[in-house]
Parts: C-alpha cells; structure tokens; sequence
C-alpha cells in the first residue's frame, strides 16, 4: 500500500504545526513548551509532527506511551523527552538508556524505575505525578508525602533525580469553573512540599491545550500543548483556531472512485438509510469507517451525514458510513468524475469542513476526529523544509 494508489489521503502541512507552536511558544512565554505528540501526533504522524513542533519553539516532547518516546529516540530525536503512561513490567531500562524522563505516579512505577536504574547502571529522571483532582493519574495528596520520601531517598543513592513535578487538569475547558483554581492550589502545594523535602526541580507543569491558551496563571515553568499544535481548539466554545492564531493542519481528501445517474427512489449504502428523492448522480468517495470515519456520520432521509466538500459545494454523508467507503448525492447536474478529489476536513478557510464540524456532527471533540485517522490513510507531508 502505498501513497500512491491509495485513494484517500490525510495531508499534513508541517508549516501550520510550526506556526502553531511558535504562536504557543510566544503565550507561554516565558514557560517553555513540551508539544505532546502521542497517539502517533494526534494522528499527524509521530516524527514529523515532533521535528515540525522542535522547529517551532518547542524544548520539550512528551508521549503517553513509552514505546512512542522510544520510537522518537529510534528516529533520531534528542530533545528532552517525557514518557508517561505504563503498566508494570514497561521497558524502563530502555527508557533510562534513551535519556526518556519517566512519569511516577504510582508506588509500583518507582519501585520498577529505581530496578531499572540499578540495572542501566544510570540515573533516571523522574517526574513525580501528583492527582490534583482530576481523579486519573498520579498519586493522591495523602500519597505525596511517602513517594517523595522513597523518590528523595533513590535520589540519595544517586538512582534517579527527581526533576519534575507535574499534574493535568480536569476541566481545563471551561476556564471559570472552580477545579481550576483549586487544583492549581493542590499543585502549588504539593511543589511547595516537594521543595521543603530538598526536591531541587527542573520543571514544574500543569497546563494542557485549554490551559495554555487560557490562563497564563497556571503555565509555571512549562505548559504541555498537543490539540493546538495540530491547530485545533480545545475550547470550540470559546474560539475558533483563528481566534487563538492557530490553524488545523490535517486536511481529509480522497478521489471519487465512481459517479453514476441513478433514478429517484434508489436507496443508497447499507440499510437504505437514505433514498434519493429526484434523478441524482451518486459519487462513491472510498474512505470509510476502517479509514477512521465515524460511523455515526452516516447521513438518512432526514439529514446528510459526515460534511464533504465537493467542488465549491458542501454536500454530506448519503447513507450509510461503511468500512471502506462512503456515497455523496451529488445532485442531478453534477459534473464530477471518477479521480475527482472531495475534501472531508481542513482548516476551512476555503469553505471546506473542519475536523470540529465532524465531531459536531457525531457528537464528540476534534480530538478524536483526528487521533483515529486509520494507519493505513498514508499521511502526505507539506512544508517539509
Ligand atoms: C494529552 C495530554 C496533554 C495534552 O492535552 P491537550 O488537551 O491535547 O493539550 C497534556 N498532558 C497530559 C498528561 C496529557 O495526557
């Protein structure tokens, strides 16, 4: 499978990722910028999304899965990485090898770092997590102390530096609301105990996309932007990717693999969900759910689905979303052709759709609407440099 026949493409303009993490870079300042890029870069690609957000500003790259930061190391990247999701027996001498700085929030995860530490023969960087409230990851307040005893004690014996200590918001997304202010309370408090017991830290973070974009009072030393380096907002409700200077850098096209004329009363895709109501031309777009479609896009009788825009027109989803494929009503003068390309998202300064419209449409957030872009979409770089 290859980029060349494969008839849908997700188009990814390194030079928007750039922008956006210079624009990130400049309201955090003077915090520094950890760009995460887990989950394959929001589904950007993990190496080209981390080089583009290096070039733009960013010191630091974080990743939920070790086997990612390890995968970034592999390619070749050097700067300051953090890993941070795990369960136990997770390659941890491999990581202190890579120079990967590691989460620990939880009692297991130190006891598995402090081993591997002793293995490698290295001294491992450490992050301490602290579970202000979002209820997740990390150690609880009540925790804190006893993991800063045992962290500060392997840090004696030269195991490992506890160089960080970091938490993640809850509702980030909604700047008011007051977890905020009293999570970013539990987390000065935690530093403040991390610092009395001789913590000599590096960096202290805290905050996400919203939070970035958001509030300057909780940026401390680094902020940990991802949805908006990828130029999309975490707060849809608040302001677009312009309002914030950002723009989307993932553009969904593919090329219509058939149009025909069909009669009016033809039920279209699995179910006849949808029934043309005059003589149409029907457009065959071959991306579907396996491709990362919702399939909550389907469109019925009563409302397109999934926006796809075609020529200069914005049509929807006919019928059903199947596994490879979706069908457009492209209406009774359509002059389109089979190899015509359609346009399911971009940054929508050309009228096209935008990852948000899509999750507007299935009910969830830009996030997923990106992440879950299928690994066999071959991912197409512009603004390389
Ligand atoms: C995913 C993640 C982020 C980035 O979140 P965005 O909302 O995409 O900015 C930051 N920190 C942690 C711990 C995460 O898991």
């Amino acid at each position: 499978m290859g980029a060349v026949t494969y008839p849908a493409r997700a188009v990814v303009d390194l030079a928007a990722i750039r922008a956006n993490t210079a624009r990130l870079t400049e309201l955090a300042g003077p915090a520094a910028v950890l760009a995460v890029v887990k989950a394959d870069g929001y589904g950007h690609g993990l190496v080209p999304a981390a080089r583009a957000a290096l070039a733009g500003g960013a010191t630091w790259l974080g990743t939920a899965q070790l086997d990612e930061a390890l995968a970034l190391r592999a390619a070749g990247v050097t700067a300051p990485l953090l890993s941070w999701l795990y369960a136990p027996g997770a390659a941890f001498a491999d990581a202190i090898r890579a120079d990967v700085d590691l989460s620990v929030g939880a009692a297991w995860t130190l006891v598995e770092v402090i081993d591997a530490a002793r293995a490698t023969g290295r001294t491992a960087r450490v992050h301490l997590k602290v579970d202000t409230g979002l209820g997740r990851n990390g150690v609880t307040p009540v925790e804190l102390p006893a993991m800063l005893d045992a962290a500060l004690g392997a840090e004696a014996e030269g195991l490992l530096r506890v160089v960080g200590i970091w938490s993640h918001f809850a509702w980030a997304d909604d700047p008011g609301h007051p977890t905020v202010r009293s999570q970013a309370g539990v987390f000065a408090d935690a530093i403040a105990l991390a610092e009395s017991r001789g913590a000599r830290l590096e960096v202290r973070h805290l905050a996400n996309s919203a939070a970035t974009l958001t509030d300057p009072s909780v940026h401390f030393d680094l902020v940990r932007p991802g949805l908006a380096v990828y130029g999309l907002s975490p707060v849809p409700h608040l302001g677009d990717p312009a309002h914030y200077g950002l723009r989307p850098a993932m553009r969904l096209e593919a090329d219509l693999a058939l149009t025909k004329v069909v009669p009016a009363g033809q039920g279209v895709s699995y179910g006849h969900a949808y029934t043309t109501t005059r003589d149409t031309v029907l457009g065959l777009v071959p991306i579907g759910y396996a491709d990362g479609l919702p399939r909550h896009a389907s469109g019925t009788a009563d409302a397109w689905g999934g926006p796809i825009q075609v020529g200069g027109r914005r049509l929807g989803v006919a019928g059903r979303v199947c596994m490879d494929q979706v069908v457009l009503d492209l209406g009774p003068d359509a002059t389109e052709t089979a190899g015509d390309t359609v346009v399911l998202f971009g940054a929508g300064d050309d009228g096209e759709p935008t990852a948000e419209d899509w999750a507007q449409v299935v009910g969830t957030i830009s996030y997923e609407i990106v992440t879950r872009i299928g690994a066999r979409v071959p991912r197409v770089y512009l603004g390389e440099r």
